[in-house]
This record gives structure tokens, sequence and C-alpha cells, in this order.
């Protein structure tokens, strides 16, 4: 179906933070398949973590006992809030598992009252009917109704709008740490903080949407780390299989008590080859010093943003983000701006709010953030004049 707007190039081989087109011309890879192929491409650990598993078992289903998951769910666990982990292969499946916990939470502890969900403006949680009805953003769900019901949006950022928004109905607040597809808005530490408290007073879950904030990308391991906070539930996809499909949904014992034999499944979630992969991103992500590498190249990224912003006024209005969880604020059409970066060899994500955001591979170096600055101020003089 012509659901996309895709850009006409095709690509044929990565390597590294770089891809190849088909006429073998090079590109700079700063969409990471939309913050996905967190270690580029063609890493030497994860084809070889792959191809090794691609030789002994492919599939077996959740009808058996499945090695690779238990090893990563312990993983999972041992670096996070977590205790338990159920895998999907897409980040709406792990986050709409996050939703049915959350239900199911309030429906198993005697209150089956609780069951609607406070979810944000901008957000985006996918593209299932029940995600889409919790975004409401009206590109989403425009003709796709009746949506789903259960969903209380406030201003992101608003505690006051959450507080007033809490009824006797409300099972859980659902929240990104740092809108993504909404334009790289960055939810401080208060706020956070604030969400962690309100939930602890009324009783209902915290719910977080980290698919395109976690596995490192803001320079921690998941980005509410750098709130101090704990979530009672969360979605994790994208970087967590570096380009293999595969999403998680973690959650504490407590929240995730109703979550009995028979009451949730996937065919493929877990599969054999998504857990040698996400066995080996682990390997990666947890290496000593990697998390503050990343944070580090994301200062320097973004200082160079900052200073392009100062030197390119009418065409840059702000840096936002966190790590290599970037964004700039564009004054002409991001998609302009997205398509004149392509042109010059480096490859961009648009988001919300006119932002084009920035999402390398988290082992870009020094090289790389010269090659993207230079790129950018090309365009921004191509644009500017
Ligand atoms: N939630 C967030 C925050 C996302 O960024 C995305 C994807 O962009 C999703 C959910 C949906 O993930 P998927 O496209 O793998 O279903």
């Amino acid at each position: 179906m012509p659901t996309y707007n895709r850009a006409d190039v095709v690509f044929e081989r990565g390597e590294g933070p770089y891809l190849f087109d088909t006429a073998g011309r090079r590109y700079l890879d700063f969409a990471a398949g939309v913050a996905v192929t967190a270690f580029g491409h063609a890493h030497p650990h994860l084809v070889e973590a792959l191809t090794r598993q691609a030789n002994k078992v492919w599939h077996t289903s959740n009808l058996f006992r499945v090695a690779g998951q238990e090893k990563l769910a312990e993983r999972l666990v041992a670096n996070t809030f977590a205790d338990t982990v159920f895998f999907t292969n897409s980040g709406a499946e792990a986050w709409e598992c996050g939703l049915k916990v959350c239900r199911k939470y309030h429906s198993a502890t005697g209150n089956p009252q609780r069951w609607r969900v406070i979810t944000f403006e901008q957000a985006f949680h996918g593209r299932t009917l029940t995600a889409i009805s919790a975004a409401k953003q009206e590109k989403l769900v425009k003709g796709f109704g009746p949506l789903v019901d259960g969903f209380d949006q406030v201003a992101f950022g608003n505690l006051n709008e959450v507080r007033n928004a809490i009824t006797d109905e409300t099972a859980a607040i659902c929240v990104e740490p740092v809108q993504g597809e909404g334009g790289i808005r960055v939810g401080d530490e208060d706020f956070l903080k604030g969400l962690r408290a309100v939930c602890d007073e009324y009783g209902i879950l915290l719910f977080l949407d980290e698919i395109q904030t976690g596995m490192g990308r803001t320079g921690r391991l998941f980005a509410h780390e750098w709130a101090g906070i704990r979530p009672d539930v969360m979605a994790v996809a994208k970087g967590i299989g570096g380009g293999f499909p595969l999403g998680a949904c973690l959650a504490t014992e407590a929240a995730a008590v109703g979550m009995i034999a028979g009451t949730h499944g996937s065919t493929y979630g877990g599969n054999p080859l998504a857990m040698a992969v996400g066995d080996a991103v682990m390997d990666l992500v947890l290496a000593p010093g990697f998390l503050e590498s990343v944070e580090r190249i994301g200062e320097r990224l973004r200082r160079g943003l900052d200073g392009l912003v100062e030197t390119h006024p009418t065409v840059f209005a702000e840096v936002r983000g966190k790590g290599l969880l970037l964004g700039l604020k564009c004054i002409p059409a991001n998609t302009d701006v997205v398509a004149r970066l392509r042109d010059h060899g480096m490859l961009s994500v648009p988001a919300g709010d006119n932002v084009v955001r920035l999402l390398p591979p988290l082992i870009i170096g020094e090289e790389q953030v010269e090659e993207a600055l230079a790129a950018l101020g090309r365009v921004a003089r191509e644009v500017g004049a």
C-alpha cells in the first residue's frame, strides 16, 4: 500500500555509520533506521551472533522454553527496575503489552474500574488502533474511528493538568521521557519525578514508552535514569534489536501480577534469532565506558549544533534533546532540510513541530560529527541565502 512517502533511493549495503546506495554513493546515516541501528550497519559482533544462531534454530514458538529469552530477560532485569519481561517483534506490540499489564494489574488487585490511561499531547506510541487512540493526533487517527476508548490526554510537561485529569477510573500514566516523533521534546527531571510522585499518591502505574529513548540513546541505558525514577512498566524496542525486529515490555513483579499463563502471547515474540541479536546488543551497550562515550559524543554534537543555530538563526531556531537523540527546530520546512541533507549525502529524519531529528548510530566519533556539521552548514547556507 502506498502508505509511505519514500525517498527515491535504494541502499545496497552498510558499513558502520555509512550506507551505500545502488549507484555506490555513500551517505552518513544520521537516521539509523529511525533510532534502530544503534551500532551502525553490519557490526561484526551482531552479524556473528545472528549467523551463528541462524545455523542452529530459527523458530520454535512459545510453546517451549527458549534459552535466549531466559538469558536476555535476565540481563534486562539485572540492569533495570524490572522483574519480568515479555518479548515482542515491534514497538507498538511492546507498548500494547504494557497497556494490557496496566489494565490487568488493577483488575487483578480488585479495582477493575481503573482502566483509563493518561497520555500526552504530541505523543507517539505506534500505529495499532489502540496506540493511535492513545496519541490522538489528527494525522494518525483521521478516518480510523471509532477509536479505542480509555485515554485522557493532557499537555506534555504540565503536572497540574495531570493531577486534574486523574479520576477513580485512572489506571496509569503513559509517557515518553523524551517525545521523539512529537519533535524531540524533553520531559524535564521535575516533570518525570512529579509523575512518579503522583502515581504513588493515587496508586496508579507509571508506564514509560522508552521505545525511542532507550538502549543507550540518551547516554543512559534508559532515559528515565536521568531523573532518578523507576517506572512500573516500560515498553522497549528499536535499538534493542540493532536492526533485527525486537521489542520488549518490562515490568515489576507487582505490576505484572495479573499476567499469568494464557493472558498474553505472540507467535514470533522472543524468537531465537531476535534473542541472539538482542543479547549481542546488550554485550555492546553494557561494555564498560560505552554509555559515557555516547554522552560525550552527544555533547560534542550538541555544541556544534548550538553553533549552527547561532550562525544561521534564520534557518535553525533551537537544538533539543539528550545524548544522541537530538533535534534541530527549523524555520524552513523540516522536510526540505531533510531532502537537502540527503542530496549532500547525510540522512536524517523529520519529526513533529518542524524538527529535523539527528539519530546517529551510538558508535559515531569525532569524524562523523564534523561531517554532519559540515553538511548541515552547507544546507543552512543554501536555504538561508
Ligand atoms: N513508541 C515510540 C516512542 C516510537 O518512537 C515508536 C516508533 O517510532 C513506537 C512507539 C512504535 O514502534 P514500532 O514502529 O516498532 O511499532
